[in-house]
């Protein structure tokens, strides 16, 4: 008998792209991967998983790989810009009792877990390749693309996981724009001081805020949310210089952070920014997840885990071989809610950290509230 789903495009091979198409795969599913990228960055950023995360890429079979190559801990340190303990929160396990409540990872050793996962799985990857139409063949029951070389194929469905700028989302004509929140992060990677055990975040500081986590028994990343305003306003002078300059005012293990800071540390800069869809994430036969439907500041931490939840939930469901109308209204009863309270909830933790003395501002409480929501199954 032939399924109502049984090929598929993923456009974008990031968080959301891969496990979408490695869940498919696990379901027989016929899945075309393309990738803007013509090779995966070997260098970049940390990233914190949380447990509900560490759950979604247990479902797709990677989560072994994904711990061996991080740094697993179970609770939080809040302090004062000068390094003194304000307060130390176990984290919930949002994953459950079976995986470790958090960990911190570098984001190429995620994308190169989750690659080299896809490449086994049977996935027909194709990088170096972006879509340039997207035409709803209604006669058909399909979906007609054209890419950018040129090349034109016949889909099921299309997974738009192609990030906060979506390309399919605007091909499809779903109107959103990133919203800045108001603010910038220094991110840089280095060496992980002995003492540095879990994450650890500092407030009431010359900045908004500043933290780092553990990636690895030898690295780690670390952070300065400032002002969002345009490099230039710092003079002449490199990212590492401008960020170790940010980061004076910060002490305890910032100092290790700071003395081990030179002129080749990689250091990106970046506005923080949201995006949120008036309406269904879908057009027809195409569906947009992860960032492309919905991004948050990382004020939760949660971006990348509401993408890993999306790509699972949408390969369970398609395992249950549902008609694509059904498939599109169950996956917004599923994501919709969860993933939307992420982006509302970080984007106030943002408005509270620009404005502390807003009444009635409580983020320890919004906070837990969140995690209270997102340690139930999704
Ligand atoms: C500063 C910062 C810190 C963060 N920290 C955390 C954290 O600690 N924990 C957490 O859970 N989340 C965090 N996030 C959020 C997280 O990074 C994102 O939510 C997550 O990466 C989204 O994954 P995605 O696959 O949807 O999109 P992306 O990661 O953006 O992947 C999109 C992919 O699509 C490709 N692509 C783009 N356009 C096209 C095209 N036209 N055709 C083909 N391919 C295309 C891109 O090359 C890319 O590979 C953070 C975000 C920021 C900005």
């Amino acid at each position: 008998m032939s399924r109502s789903v049984s090929r598929v495009l993923v456009v974008g091979g990031g968080t959301a792209g891969s496990v979408a198409t490695l869940a498919m795969r696990r379901n027989g599913i016929d899945v075309v991967l393309a990738e803007r990228q013509c090779a995966w960055p070997t260098l970049g950023h940390g990233i914190t998983l949380q447990g509900n995360a560490l759950k979604a890429l247990e479902q797709v079979g990677v989560v072994e790989d994904i711990l061996k190559a991080g740094y697993p801990w179970d609770h939080v340190q809040f302090r004062t810009a000068g390094g003194d303990l304000i307060s130390d929160m176990a984290m919930p396990p949002m994953g459950g009792d079976d995986l470790p409540p958090g960990m911190g990872s570098m984001r190429f050793h995620l994308q190169r877990v989750l690659s080299t996962a896809v490449d086994a799985s049977g996935a027909d990857v194709r990088m170096d390749l972006c879509v340039s139409g997207i035409e709803d063949d209604s006669s058909a029951d399909a979906v007609l693309v054209t890419f950018s070389d040129g090349s034109k194929d016949q889909f099921d469905l299309v997974v738009g996981a192609d990030g906060i700028r979506s390309t399919v989302r605007r091909l499809i004509g779903i109107e959103a724009e990133p919203q800045s929140v108001g603010m910038s992060i220094f991110r840089m990677e280095g060496p992980r001081p002995d003492l540095m055990t879990c994450s650890q975040i500092f407030y009431g500081g010359p900045r908004y805020k500043a933290g780092f986590t553990p990636t690895s028994p030898d690295r780690m990343y670390a952070y300065i949310i400032d002002d969002d305003r345009p490099l230039s306003d710092y003079g002449p002078r490199s990212l590492p210089e401008v960020m170790s300059e940010r980061a004076e005012g910060y002490h305890g293990l910032w100092d290790d952070i700071r003395a081990a800071m030179g002129p080749d540390t990689l250091v990106d800069y970046r506005t923080l920014e949201a995006l949120r869809i008036d309406g269904p994430w879908h057009r027809g036969r195409v569906l947009l997840i992860g960032d492309a439907a919905h991004a948050c500041p990382p004020m939760l931490a949660q971006g990348a885990a509401m993408a890993t939840e999306d790509g699972a939930v949408l390969g369970e469901l398609l395992s249950q071989d549902h008609a694509v109308e059904t498939l599109l209204d169950l996956f917004m009863q599923r994501r919709r809610a969860r993933a939307e309270m992420v982006v509302e909830n970080s984007v106030q933790l943002a408005r509270w950290e620009l404005a502390p003395e807003t009444p009635g501002a409580d983020p320890a409480a919004l906070m837990g509230h969140s995690m209270a929501v997102l340690a139930q199954p999704f």
